[in-house]
């Protein structure tokens, strides 16, 4: 499980996030809401060390993977990341590699070595997992870029599920895609939930009623920074929230 303790965040001076606070159960899939500019995605990143990437940027707070600190001393960056992949809103496949090389990119990143028949089959498994596998076994040379939009983002899922990460965080990974896609996505999410703790970000309330079992309300009011307002239960959040502000954000009356 994944856990979040007091987490602030800043770019430069401007504080976007105020000590926020998150369980994410293992195997589990939590949907993280909220306006725009409320600091989701900056959260996301803070979770697998991608925040400090960014020159600007600052965070305090403790991030907990299985109980060891992600942050910690001598942890080393690619083992985080290894460990908590990452899916962004726009698909981004190396566009000139082939579908195959491009499941098997973040292996080069992480050192692993592999003979051609492992190579074969943790592509088969992993395009499989991302429910891209029937698409697109019978042209893996063509490259990546070739694919629709909502093969790319399958192969994304695929490429990052190849360095066999525990979580997989996904921030607005169907706001690009059309319906049909955006379904096949969320089929992937629910066959993966259970191997891999998955944290979606979505401004689609549907998809987060469908996908997640827990879901967190992130709001900024004027001028403050961005916190959790209420979190629990997709179920309770959707049905009965206990906070009049979430009630009115699930309803649409924001
Ligand atoms: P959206 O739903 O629109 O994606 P969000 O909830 O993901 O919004 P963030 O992108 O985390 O919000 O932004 C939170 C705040 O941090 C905003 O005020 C934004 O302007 C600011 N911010 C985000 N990225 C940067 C950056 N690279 N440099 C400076 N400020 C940033
Ligand atoms: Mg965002």
């Amino acid at each position: 499980r994944l856990e979040a303790r007091a987490v602030s965040a800043w770019f430069g001076t401007h504080k976007v996030l105020e000590r926020v606070s998150l369980d994410m159960p293992a195997g589990r899939v939590s949907a993280l809401i909220g306006p725009s500019g409320c600091g989701k995605s900056t959260f996301l990143r803070t979770l697998n060390r991608m925040h400090e990437l960014i020159p600007s940027a600052a965070m305090s707070g403790e991030v907990l993977f299985e109980g060891e600190d992600v942050y910690g001393a001598g942890r080393r960056l690619t083992d985080a990341r290894r460990r908590i992949g990452m899916v962004f809103q726009k698909p981004n496949p190396f566009p000139a590699m082939s579908i195959y090389d491009n499941v098997l990119a973040g292996l080069r990143l992480t050192g692993t070595k592999a003979s051609r028949r492992e190579k074969d089959e943790l592509v088969e498994e992993c395009l499989t997992r991302a429910g891209l596998w029937k698409e697109v076994r019978d042209r893996l040379r063509q490259p990546g870029g070739a694919l629709s939009g909502g093969q790319q983002q399958r192969l994304c899922i695929g490429r990052a599920l190849a360095v066999r990460p525990r979580v997989l965080l996904m921030d607005e990974p169907c706001s690009a895609l059309d319906p049909t896609s955006t379904r096949r996505i969320e089929e992937t999410i629910q066959e993966l939930s259970g191997q891999v703790t998955i944290v979606i970000v979505t401004h689609n309330m549907q998809q987060a009623a469908r996908v997640s079992q827990q879901c967190a309300f992130f709001l900024a009011e004027q001028g403050t920074p961005g916190g959790i307002v209420e979190h629990g239960a997709t179920e309770q959040i959707f049905g009965s929230p206990a906070d009049s502000r979430t009630a009115d954000y699930v309803a649409g009356r924001f």
